[in-house]
């Protein structure tokens, strides 16, 4: 049923393009993605929208050998559970590093990259991905001068 997966992609497009989640006013939690209802305060809750800073640190990561349709090019991939400097956790793809470079804690930063293609017409999703923040960390190459 590889076909719903596109309108559902449009539907959360805010979130995908820009990280946004939710606020509660009245009892300061923050969620990802968007809500409309605060699970602590009910109705108490009063809800305003929150762009997050993109930048987190790394809680947890796995390697995926066996991806899901529509994800096979990217295998082995990095799976991380990405804690937002916000609070809230997003599991995303981590790129742009090799996985023996991934650490627990590591700094990172949103960046956009394609998520996925889908059937013969090749329809492409975009949505953010998770990077090294700092890269000082690479193994310094070797110096031609
Ligand atoms: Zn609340």
């Amino acid at each position: 049923m590889s076909f719903l997966a596109a309108p559902a992609h449009w539907r959360t497009y805010k979130e995908r393009y820009r990280l946004m989640g939710s606020k509660c006013i009245t009892c300061g939690n923050v969620y990802f993605p968007t809500r409309n209802l605060c699970p602590v305060c009910r109705r108490e809750g009063k809800m305003e929208d929150l762009e997050f800073s993109g930048k987190g640190k790394v809680h947890s990561f796995t390697m995926i050998r066996a991806a899901p349709e529509g994800f096979e090019k990217f295998t082995p991939y990095a799976i991380g559970l990405i804690e937002l400097l916000e609070g809230p956790k997003v599991i995303s793809q981590i790129v742009d590093c090799d996985f023996d470079d991934i650490k627990i804690n590591m700094s990172v930063e949103t960046c956009f990259r394609k998520l996925m293609e889908q059937g013969k017409d090749g329809i492409i999703c975009y949505g953010f991905k998770f990077k090294p923040e700092d890269e000082s960390w690479r193994k310094s190459e070797v110096k031609t001068s």
